[in-house]
């Protein structure tokens, strides 16, 4: 083949690449349209179907002057302790009996919970939000996610986001059964739930340079997305880790909120990859829970 000829084609594989990313979404910026609509593409092109309509987002520019309120709970693992675990573990296990009596209070008391597109809409274009809002998010994507909270949400009509490592995520139920498997994540987005990501191997975003921190973002965001078919621009910080360099990365590898382990609730739409949530532990309880929303 002629140079001349290789490099028309080139272009015009280019072109023809670029439109077909930018039909999923009026207005996102060339780079995060052609790569995020490019592992949706590869996942219908794999026959994946995807569990529900998501559409393809992008930060307003500039970013609107808006406050809410609205607490994020962290949560980790819920699962009955043996009394073994290592500390670190014990400290981030909720018994499901406990989990229980929360998410009653939380129903009690009135708290609708509401997923990432609700909390996106609200705080970037002003969109009504229900009384009390909340939202649940469960880092590391422990297999109790979907076998323990789930369920118990279920009752109450609540939903939350799992926040997961990709590399973490089993391919059937049969492997080690610490993790959420892939069908476990369509399951829970069929009761409802956000899937986001959580790096590829939990590694923290201000220690690496700058290209392993693109790396672990988009390979992250992009696995999810071919298994599970559509957008995923959710994103929260291995241990809270993160900077100024961190939010431009997260910002540049098309994601539009990310949690931190800032405590808060009080969300800015000038900082949306820096939200603040209110941490759920081994020893808070629904006193503790109580206290942490008044
Ligand atoms: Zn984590």
């Amino acid at each position: 083949m002629r140079p001349a000829l290789a490099v028309l084609i080139l272009l015009a594989v280019l072109v023809v690449g670029t439109s077909v990313g930018l039909h999923v979404a009026a207005g996102p910026s060339a780079a995060d349209a052609a790569t995020g609509g490019k592992a949706v593409e590869r996942a219908a092109a794999a026959g994946v179907k995807p569990v529900k309509e998501v559409p393809l987002l992008e930060l307003p520019d500039p970013l609107p002057e808006r406050t809410l309120q609205v607490p994020i709970l962290m949560y980790h693992r819920i699962a009955v302790l043996n009394g073994d675990e290592p500390a670190v573990t014990t400290g981030l296990t909720v018994d499901p009996g406990e989990f229980q009596l929360q998410m009653a209070w939380l129903h009690d008391h009135g708290y609708n919970t509401i997923s990432q597109l609700e909390l996106f809409q609200a705080l970037e274009e002003g969109k009504p939000l229900p009384d009390k809002p909340i939202m649940l998010t469960f880092d590391d994507g422990y297999r109790g996610i979907a076998t323990i909270a789930a369920p118990i949400m279920t009752q109450f009509g609540y939903s939350g986001t799992a926040y997961v490592i990709t590399d973490r995520i089993a391919a059937k139920k049969t492997a080690a059964p610490t993790w959420l498997t892939w069908s476990q994540l369509r399951i829970l987005e069929q009761r409802g739930w956000d899937i986001g990501s959580h790096t590829v191997s939990h590694t923290e975003i201000p220690h690496m340079s700058p290209e392993a921190a693109m790396k672990t973002l988009r390979q992250s965001r992009f696995a999810l997305e071919r298994h599970l078919g559509h957008p995923v621009q959710w994103f929260c910080y291995p241990a809270g880790s993160v900077d100024q360099k961190s939010v431009d990365a997260v910002h540049k590898a098309g994601y539009v909120l990310a949690t931190t382990t800032k405590s808060g609730d009080t969300l800015s739409a000038q900082d949306p990859l820096r939200l603040e949530r209110i941490r759920v532990s081994n020893t808070t309880g629904v006193r503790g829970l109580a206290a942490a929303l008044s």
